[in-house]
């Protein structure tokens, strides 16, 4: 019997069928993930045998998540904390960060550790056996830096538009916004169609970026906010205060977290002209009022010192603050004053609890801030409060580092131009504007 040209193709399509799916269920199941321990695996010609892998746990320190491992008590887990004690920041450890152990053969002691907590950076430990003490060693790959040019325009809020986009960290993120905040009521003036423009540094290693990337440069410019910058300055000295973003002024762009006494803020009563609750006349408030349960923790907006802690009959419990460049803030009503006169305290540190202390309805917590001039302000408009300013030498040093970020900056644009109908290219003729 001949087959037709259909049959032939209907039996070559069954044929083809049973081929795949036979590859396909004879195909060993995918490996585990590897999650927190895999099970130890022998190595040929290891001098040693054993690698362990682990990870930090969740909420656990190296001691725990060392001890999670099979086969290891606490003395080994001990060793080893102590070795790297004074090394690594042990606050600093993030779940999922990745160690691995190699065992002596008779499994009773830890010969090698390495703890790699990024794509660069490896804490190791050895074992000496004459010192019976490890030796440590660290070894940070090197990386390139790679400078970015991230622009683009909001449909709604920055920080929606730095999501979408895919090519932004959160850390990046967090930090635009926190630096243009500053400078920006996004609640109340943000426009859809407003411009943004980031000038990010990446480090580059294996042609990955390796976190934390710097943001040099962040800029804003709306139809109602007019146009914003802010540039970062480095200060030179690892860990210093001083490092962070500034406007073109040379004054702190504080991140919005640290600008409100409270973690909450709903507010009650604005600042300006209003009848007031007890008296009914009318009357200026000269602060806002936060909603705030009695013995709701109220913190320092900046860094600053006690000037008063004291009663006063219409006030209630009081702490006022003067900061570093003049400016004051109040904080009224209190159930408990947390600090005496004359103490310095750093910013969002906790000063008092909020109450209903004075002449007030309801428990809350007013809060006020006079400039240094002595004028009352709108805390509410207030985008930088009692920002530290960068003194003469910092302050030089800011502005070498200012024409350093423009030119990069300017690099950038020039390598990317952006035609009037929106398309990209690349120029050598047409400058920006
Ligand atoms: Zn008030």
């Amino acid at each position: 019997m001949r087959l037709k040209p259909w049959q032939i193709i209907v039996v070559g399509v069954l044929i083809l069928a049973v081929v795949i799916s036979f590859f396909f269920f004879t195909r060993p199941n995918p490996a585990p993930l590897k999650r927190l321990v895999e099970k130890p695996e022998f190595q040929n010609g290891s001098e040693y045998g054993n690698w362990l892998k682990g990870e930090i746990l969740p909420g656990k320190g190296f001691e725990d998540s060392i001890l999670a491992a099979d086969g290891f008590d606490l003395r080994q887990a001990m060793g080893v904390v102590n070795a790297l004690r004074g090394e690594v920041d042990f606050r600093r450890l993030k779940a999922g960060q990745s160690f691995k152990i190699l065992m002596s053969p008779d499994g009773k002691q830890i010969v090698k550790f390495v703890f790699q907590p990024d794509m660069i950076t490896r804490h190791s430990l050895v074992w000496n056996r004459e010192k019976k003490d490890f030796d440590y060693k660290l070894t940070v790959f090197p990386t390139t830096k790679r400078i970015r040019l991230v622009e683009g325009s909001i449909d709604t809020t920055l920080n929606q538009a730095l999501k979408d986009r895919g090519d932004v960290s959160n850390h990046v993120r967090n930090i635009a916004n926190g630096v243009l905040e500053c400078m920006v009521n996004f609640r109340r003036y943000a426009r859809k169609g407003d411009q943004y423009q980031l000038l990010v540094q990446d480090r580059i290693y294996k042609g990955e970026i390796v976190e934390p990337s710097l943001v040099l440069y962040a800029a804003y410019r709306g139809k109602r906010t007019g146009f914003h910058e802010g540039f970062r300055y480095e200060d030179g000295k690892e860990g210093s205060v001083w490092t962070g973003h500034y406007n073109k002024e040379g004054k702190a762009l504080v991140h919005s977290s640290l600008r409100y006494p409270l973690n909450r803020i709903h507010v009650t009563s604005t600042f300006g002209w209003r009848r007031h609750p007890v008296t009914g006349r009318k009357s200026f408030h000269h602060g806002v009022d936060f909603r705030a349960r009695n013995g709701t923790p109220v913190f320092a907006v900046a860094k600053g010192r006690v000037v008063r802690a004291g009663f006063s009959k219409l006030d209630g419990n009081m702490v006022v603050l003067k900061h570093m460049d003049g400016t004051r803030t109040y904080y009224l009503h209190l159930s408990r004053i947390l600090v005496g006169k004359g103490r310095l305290v750093s910013a969002h540190q906790e000063i008092a609890l909020s109450g209903r202390t004075g002449r007030v309805t309801a428990a809350h917590l007013h809060f006020g801030i006079k400039s240094a001039r002595g004028k009352w302000l709108n805390p509410l408009n207030v985008r930088m409060i009692a920002a530290a300013k960068l003194s003469k030498k910092k302050l030089a040093r800011f502005r070498n580092q200012v024409e350093e970020i423009t030119t990069k900056l300017n690099h950038e644009l020039f390598l990317l131009h952006r035609f009037p109908d929106g398309s990209v290219g690349v120029t050598a003729s047409l400058p920006r504007k």
